[in-house]
C-alpha cells in the first residue's frame, strides 16, 4: 500500500537518535535549543518554542492570549479536531467559518462573524497551500484580534516570497510522523513576539522558574510538553533534508496537475506561481456525479494500493460538537468534504510511483459507473 503520507528515515536520522540516546541528556539538555535556533533560522522568525505536539502547542498558545469563557475564536471546519478542542479546553466557543473550494478558510467570509466575543481568528494551510496570510492579519489588526496560524501541514509553505511563520502572532507546526518533517510526535510554536515566547517556555514546563540553587517559583499554572533530546536530534537531522522533501513533493504534485488536466473525473486545486506548497496533501475533488460513489472508489483504490484518506469530516459533524453547539452546515465546507480524496504525495515516492498512482487512479474512476438516480 501506498500511503497518502510518509515519514522519510534514513541513516543520518538513526545516526543523530542513537548518539543522542547515548549521551547524557535525555532530555532537557542542548539538543531542545538548537533545534530550536535551527528552525527559527529556517523560518526567519525570533522565537521557536518546541512541544512534544502541535496539539500541546496551540493549547499554550491559546492560553498566552488569554483566552477563556466567553471568548470566541474563528476558525475553518475543515481540519483536524485539535484547532478547536484546544480552544474548547480554554472554555472559549468555536465560531466555524465557511471554506473556499481550495481547502482553505474563506477569508471574505470572515468578518461577518466577528462579534465583541470574538479573541482570535486560527485558520489553517491546508495541505500546505499557503494562506492569504497578510489579508488575514490586517482584518485581525483592524479588529484588535490575535492571528494564530495553524500551520501543521506547513513548515516550508511560502507565500510571495515570506514563509509560513513569519506574519502570524504566533504560527503552530506539527512534527507528527506524517508531517513535513517529524520528531515522532511533536510539535512548535513560531514567534516575534518576545513576551509570547517567554510565557510559552515558561507554560511548557509546569509555570516554574529556576531561582538560585535548588530554589523555584511557580508563578503560573502550566503542563509537561516539552519535546525530548531524543526527538529533538531527530528534528535537526530532518530539517536538514526538508527542503529536499519539499522538492521531491513538488515534482510529483507538477506531475499530477499535468497528468489530470482536463480529466472527466475530478479537478485539482491549483498552486498559482506566488505560493509555495509542501504539497502535504494533494488532494482531487471529485465531480459532483461521483459524490455518492466515493466509498466504493475509496475501497477499490485501497484494494489495489493506494492509500488514499479524505480530509476532513467537518469538525462541527462530530457528535461531541453537536451536543455542545448544535447541529451547523456550511455549504462549501459540505461539499468538499463529499468531493475531497487526497492521494498519494509523499518525498518516499519515485516517478514511477507516481505514474503507478496516476494510472491507477484513472482506471479505476474509469470502471466506477457513477449514481443510480
Ligand atoms: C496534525 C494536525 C494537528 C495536530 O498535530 P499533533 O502534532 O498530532 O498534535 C493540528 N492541526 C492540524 C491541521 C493537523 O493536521
Amino acid at each position: 500500500m501506498i500511503p497518502y503520507s510518509r515519514q522519510s528515515i534514513d541513516q543520518s536520522d538513526i545516526d543523530a537518535v542513537v548518539e543522542t540516546l547515548k549521551g547524557d541528556f535525555l532530555t532537557g539538555g542542548k539538543k531542545v535549543s538548537d533545534f530550536e535556533e535551527a528552525l527559527a533560522h529556517y523560518l526567519g522568525v525570533k522565537h521557536v518554542c518546541v512541544m512534544n505536539s502541535a496539539t500541546s502547542a496551540l493549547h499554550v498558545a491559546y492560553q498566552i492570549i488569554g483566552l477563556q469563557k466567553g471568548d470566541e475564536v474563528i476558525t475553518t471546519p475543515l481540519t483536524f479536531a485539535a484547532t478547536s478542542n484546544t480552544a474548547i479546553q480554554c472554555g472559549a466557543t468555536p465560531i466555524f467559518c465557511d471554506i473556499r473550494y481550495d481547502g482553505n478558510i474563506d477569508e471574505r467570509k470572515i468578518e461577518a462573524l466577528i462579534t465583541p466575543q470574538t479573541k482570535a481568528i486560527a485558520p489553517v494551510d491546508f495541505g500546505g497551500n499557503p494562506l492569504p496570510i497578510d489579508t488575514l492579519k490586517a482584518l485581525c489588526d483592524k479588529h484588535k484580534l490575535f492571528l494564530i496560524e495553524d500551520a501543521s501541514h506547513a513548515l516550508g509553505s511560502q507565500i510571495n516570497g515570506k514563509k509560513v511563520g513569519v506574519t502570524a502572532d504566533m504560527t503552530i507546526f506539527s512534527f507528527h510522523a506524517i508531517k513535513p518533517i517529524t520528531t515522532f510526535e511533536g510539535g512548535a510554536i513560531a514567534t516575534n513576539n518576545t513576551a509570547f515566547y517567554e510565557q510559552a517556555k515558561l507554560l511548557r514546563s509546569h509555570g516554574i522558574i529556576k531561582k538560585e540553587l535548588w530554589n523555584s517559583d511557580m508563578v503560573t499554572l502550566g503542563e509537561n510538553y516539552r519535546l525530548s533530546d531524543v526527538a529533538c536530534a531527530l528534528g535537526l537531522s530532518q530539517l536538514k533534508r526538508l527542503e529536499h522533501f519539499i522538492d521531491k513533493r513538488n515534482e510529483i504534485a507538477h506531475y499530477y496537475d499535468k497528468r489530470f488536466a482536463n480529466n472527466p473525473y475530478f479537478t485539482t486545486i491549483a498552486i498559482d506561481q506566488t505560493k509555495r506548497s509542501t504539497y502535504h496533501l494533494y488532494p482531487l475533488l471529485l465531480d459532483r456525479s461521483l459524490w455518492c460513489s466515493k466509498e466504493e472508489i475509496f475501497q477499490a483504490l485501497h484494494v489495489k494500493g493506494l492509500g488514499v484518506q479524505v480530509h476532513y469530516k467537518p469538525v462541527y459533524q462530530f457528535s461531541y460538537y453537536k451536543k455542545l453547539f448544535g447541529e451547523q452546515r456550511l455549504e462549501t465546507t459540505e461539499d468538499f468534504y463529499k468531493a475531497e480524496l487526497s492521494i498519494p504525495c509523499h518525498q518516499g515516492m519515485s516517478m514511477e510511483d507516481a505514474r503507478m498512482v496516476a494510472d491507477t487512479l484513472l482506471e479505476t474512476l474509469a470502471s466506477i459507473k457513477g449514481c443510480k438516480r
